[in-house]
C-alpha cells in the first residue's frame, strides 16, 4: 500500500503545501467547491491551495463525487499517483496547472457527494461506558455491545459542511424535576466527536459484503460532529433510540481523506480484554485485525462568542484518538450488509463517539461534564455545561508517524446559532 507518494521527502511547487499541517503532498484529499462566481466542481487540497481537477484529464467531474466514490480504489490510486507527480517540484505540467489553483481560503465548499443514507455507529466504547454509567452505574454497557457493531439509521438529509452554523432544536424536554414535559428550545445542546466513514461501490440488496472485502467498499474518512440535544434525547430516546435529538444537524470536515493517504497510519486493532468474546466469524478478519485500526489524533476547540470578540484563542476541550473505537471501519461495513441492505456510493456511516479512556480525552459534553454537573472553566471566565449560542466548536484529526509527512483533515467546524441555520 506504500509507494512513491508517500516519501516524506517529497515537496510540492505549491509553497504553502511543504510543511502544511494538514494538506502536504502526501494527503491530496478530494472534495466539491466553487471557485469565486463559479459552480460546484471537484477538486483536491494542496497546501492553501484548490486544484481544479478540471485540469486533469480523465479526473473525477460533475457536483459531486458520488459516480467517483462508485468506481472503486483503482481509479482512485491512478488519480493519487498522478496528481502526486504533477504538483511535486519540477514537474513539467507546473505552467499548465497554476492557472487551474484557487485560494482555498476564497472558495465555498460543500458536500463531496449526495448522501443517500447515513449510518451512525456507537464503536466508542469508553463513550458507551460513560454514557451507560450516567444512567446504570452497575452495569454500563449491556450485553450485545461486544457482539454486536451497535448503530441505528441516522438523517442524511441534515447533514451539512463545516463552516456554517447550527440551529439550536427545539423539541420536547421533560428533566427529572419535572412531572410533564414542555416543548421549547433545547437547553443540554452537545456535539458529538467522530469520523465519518465513506462509502465507495457498494453492494446489491441480498449481497452481503464479506469482512474480507469490506475495506474496497471504504472510499475515504473525514471528520464528524453528530450535535445532539441531551434533553430531548433522554426523553423520547427509549424504546426506539434516538430521534429528533440527532435529525437536526450533523456537520462534517469538507475533505475526503483517501485510504491511500491514511495507509501509513493504520495500526493494529487493539486487543480485546481479557475475558471480552472474540468476534463472530463474518467479522473476524486476520488482516482487518492486523491493519484495521488508525491512528489519528482527534482534537476539539471551543470559542465562545466572548472568547472571539476578545481574540483569545479556542480552547481546547478534549484530545481523543481513533484507535479507541472497538470496532473497525471493515466490521462495521460487513455487519451493515450482513443482513442484505444495499450500501450505496456517498452513503456514509458515523463511527460513534471516540472518547479517550481518560477524561482529557472525552467526546461529548455530555461526559466532559458529567451531564453538566461539572461545568467546565473556560479562559474567559465563562463556564460551560453544554453548549451555548454563539460557542464555536471546531474538531481536528491528524495524523503523524515517525518517517512519514504529518498529513490532516482541515476543520470541521460550526458555531451554534438561535437564528436560521446557514
Ligand atoms: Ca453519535
Amino acid at each position: 500500500m506504500l509507494d512513491s507518494t508517500h516519501d516524506e521527502h517529497l515537496r510540492s511547487w505549491v509553497a504553502s503545501a511543504n510543511g502544511h499541517r494538514d494538506f502536504p503532498i502526501q494527503n491530496l484529499p478530494l472534495g466539491i467547491f466553487s471557485p469565486p462566481g463559479g459552480a460546484p466542481r471537484p477538486g483536491v487540497a494542496i497546501g492553501d491551495m484548490i486544484l481544479d481537477l478540471a485540469a486533469v484529464p480523465d479526473g473525477p467531474a460533475g457536483a459531486t463525487l458520488n459516480a467517483f466514490l462508485a468506481s472503486g480504489a483503482s481509479p482512485r490510486r491512478a488519480l493519487r499517483a498522478r496528481l502526486s507527480e504533477a504538483l511535486r517540484d519540477g514537474s513539467a505540467e507546473r505552467a499548465q496547472l497554476e492557472p487551474h489553483l484557487h485560494e482555498a481560503a476564497a472558495c465555498t465548499m460543500h458536500l463531496p457527494a449526495t448522501i443517500g443514507d447515513y449510518t451512525d455507529f456507537y464503536a466508542g466504547i469508553h463513550h458507551a461506558n460513560n454514557v451507560g454509567r450516567q444512567f446504570r452505574p452497575d452495569n454500563p454497557l449491556l450485553p450485545n455491545y461486544k457482539y454486536v457493531p451497535i448503530g441505528y439509521h441516522g438523517r442524511a438529509s441534515s447533514i451539512g459542511v463545516s463552516g456554517g452554523s447550527v440551529l439550536r432544536p427545539s423539541g420536547q424536554r421533560k428533566p427529572a424535576t419535572e412531572t410533564l414535559p414542555s416543548f421549547g428550545p433545547c437547553r443540554n445542546l452537545d456535539y458529538e466527536l467522530e469520523l465519518g466513514i465513506w462509502i465507495g461501490p457498494g453492494n446489491d440488496l441480498g449481497s452481503p459484503i464479506p469482512i474480507g472485502e469490506a475495506e474496497s467498499h471504504i472510499a475515504g474518512l473525514c471528520l464528524l460532529n453528530d450535535w445532539s440535544a441531551r434533553d430531548i434525547q433522554g426523553w423520547e430516546y427509549q424504546p426506539l433510540g434516538p430521534f429528533l435529538a440527532k435529525s437536526f444537524a450533523t456537520t462534517l470536515s469538507p475533505w475526503i481523506v483517501t485510504p491511500e493517504a491514511l495507509a501509513p497510519f493504520r495500526i493494529a486493532q487493539a486487543a480485546r480484554p481479557e475475558g471480552d468474546p472474540t468476534p463472530l466469524d463474518y467479522l473476524l478478519d486476520e488482516a482487518d485485525q492486523a491493519h484495521g485500526a488508525y491512528d489519528i489524533a482527534l482534537e476539539v476547540t471551543i470559542a465562545t462568542r466572548a472568547m472571539r470578540d476578545a481574540g483569545t484563542p479556542a480552547h481546547r476541550l478534549s484530545l481523543s484518538n481513533a484507535r479507541h473505537l472497538y470496532w473497525t471501519a471493515a466490521q462495521m461495513v460487513a455487519h451493515h450488509a450482513s443482513g442484505g441492505c444495499n450500501l450505496r456510493p456517498g452513503d456514509l456511516f458515523g463511527t460513534g463517539t471516540i472518547s479517550a479512556p481518560d477524561e482529557s480525552g472525552f467526546g461529548s459534553l455530555l461526559e466532559t461534564t458529567n451531564g453538566g454537573r461539572k461545568p467546565i472553566e473556560l479562559p474567559s471566565g465563562e463556564t460551560r455545561r453544554f453548549l451555548e449560542d454563539g460557542d464555536e466548536v471546531v474538531f481536528g484529526g491528524r495524523c503523524r508517524r515517525d518517517g512519514f509527512a504529518p498529513i490532516g483533515f482541515g476543520a470541521c467546524r460550526a458555531i451554534v446559532s438561535d437564528g436560521p441555520a446557514t
